[in-house]
């Protein structure tokens, strides 16, 4: 992959096409090139048939908290569900900002099943981060909002990557990889998923 990939339109099969008609279409703002392309490649784990990716040139502000100095996780999650132009397609927003959904402090993300939609917020993942760090959050952060579009719930097992991050460090402590039991509940929805994502040790 490189820079292109995050032009507007670019088509990116994952590695064995015919995956039932799954479509991402990525938002992203503030990301770098590679960073873009970590999220392509993690999207690819699902076995998408077509990857698109848009670069988000501004967000409103009036998603923007004055008081709080933070976007409005919620809003913005509608917002960026709005931008879908392929019908079906699950969408995701990846954004370096930093956000909150009311009562919680701060996000790394949220996803609202019901539209399709996921988003993640990178500002926080960068925060003591190598870049090889900052991929592998931005990896599992993604895979997490995905799984909850999904139907996945969160998990007790904290190698999981549905398991909930509270901070950085509960990040940094699961993998990007599913318990047999999410891992299970995926593969109903997606037969063709990766078996890279199964976390073969869990028990
Ligand atoms: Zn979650
Ligand atoms: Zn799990």
């Amino acid at each position: 992959m490189n820079s292109e990939s995050s032009k507007r339109g670019r088509l990116l099969a994952g590695d064995s096409a015919n995956y039932y008609g799954l479509v991402f279409e990525v938002f992203a703002y503030g990301l770098s090139p590679e960073e873009v392309d970590e999220v392509i490649n993690t999207l690819n784990f699902f076995r998408p048939e077509k990857i698109e990716v848009s670069n988000l040139k501004e967000i409103p502000e009036f998603f923007f908290d004055l008081v709080r100095r933070q976007y409005n996780g919620f809003l913005i999650a509608k917002w960026v569900s709005s931008l879908r132009t392929i019908r079906n397609s699950i969408v995701l927003g990846i954004l370096n900002v930093d956000a909150y959904v009311s009562p919680l402090n701060f996000i790394f993300g949220i996803a609202l099943p019901e539209l399709n939609v996921a988003t993640v917020y990178v500002v926080r993942l960068r925060i003591g981060s190598s870049k090889n760090k900052l991929l592998a959050r931005i990896r599992k952060e993604v895979i997490h909002e995905i799984g909850h579009v999904f139907g996945l719930r969160h998990c007790q097992n904290k190698s999981c990557v549905m398991s909930f991050s509270n901070s950085l460090a509960d990040v940094d402590e699961k993998d990007f990889k599913m318990c047999n039991a999410h891992y299970a509940e995926l593969k109903k929805r997606l037969p063709h998923v990766g078996e890279e994502l199964l976390l073969r040790s869990s028990a």
